[in-house]
């Protein structure tokens, strides 16, 4: 199994549009953040992680020319503000498969109505094939996929372990229950905002906890924003088996 990660970066991305902070004026790449999302390659296989405002580039720097769907944890903006773009997939493959809760569908729904719409469907509008997610495990072609649900501030979000791998960003609070579907598992990528408290995300001090608890041999921390520090910094911090993921990065399981 295969992971890159297209973007670790929190909403804004990094760096921020007119800011002149030092880490969004930094020069080092692993600095520069785009929206959060991975790529997930199994077998002949490739589904992504979200798809934000970023994914066309994501895409096109990846060199991905296909993809047999995407997954989504929630319904804001940095995680799905890209669906229009899936376009260039449809056009050679068909209709795309989208895996979400209903109530992120029900959003997607609304914000992309005109990809949802039956009846007098523009041409150049992409189609999706809907997969209800719910708090249970399921399968994608030959993965069982489980789903790991947590609070983003009060928001339901869903993370997802792939056998020895795991995926969850914009968490802050997990019942116990979930967290023990994560034992066990050799590749954790966690968010982890800033190094101050954040209402709807773990901080620095929260996700090192987490990673703790849930004892994976490698840990990624994801969901970057510029107040977590400049990459290099961060990262003689860290713990030894945790490390700060960064755009491009890849990783085999
Ligand atoms: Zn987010
Ligand atoms: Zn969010």
């Amino acid at each position: 199994m295969k992971i890159t990660f297209l973007g670790t970066g929190t909403s804004q991305g990094i760096p921020i549009i007119g800011s002149d902070h030092p880490v969004c004026l930094s020069k080092n790449p692993k600095d520069k953040r785009l929206r959060v999302s991975v790529l997930v390659e199994w077998d002949n296989y490739t589904f992504v992680i979200d798809c934000g405002p970023d994914f066309r580039y994501q895409m096109l720097r990846a060199g991905c020319k296909r993809i047999d769907g995407i997954i989504f944890t929630h319904e804001h903006s940095d995680h799905v503000l890209g669906l229009d773009d899936i376009r260039p997939f449809y056009f050679r493959q068909g209709d795309i498969s989208i895996y979400a809760h209903k109530r992120v569908l029900k959003t997607l729904k609304r914000r992309f109505d005109y990809i949802f719409q039956i009846e007098n469907k523009y041409p150049g509008a992409p189609t999706v094939v809907v997969n209800r997610v719910k708090n249970k495990p399921f399968k994608i072609k030959n993965m069982q996929v489980v789903p790991i649900s947590g609070l983003h501030d009060k928001l339901q979000v869903f993370g997802y372990r792939f056998n020895d791998f795991a995926y969850l960003t914009d968490m802050k609070t997990l019942k116990n229950k979930e967290i023990s579907k994560l034992y066990g598992v050799k590749v954790l990528v966690v968010n982890a905002l800033r190094i101050q408290p954040h209402r709807s995300h773990f901080n620095l001090d929260e996700a090192l906890q987490f990673i703790k608890q849930v004892n994976p041999k490698k840990a990624y921390l994801t969901h970057i924003s510029h107040l977590l520090g400049f990459h290099e910094e961060v990262e003689k911090k860290l713990p030894k088996n945790v490390y700060l993921a960064y755009d491009e990065l890849e990783i085999t399981i």
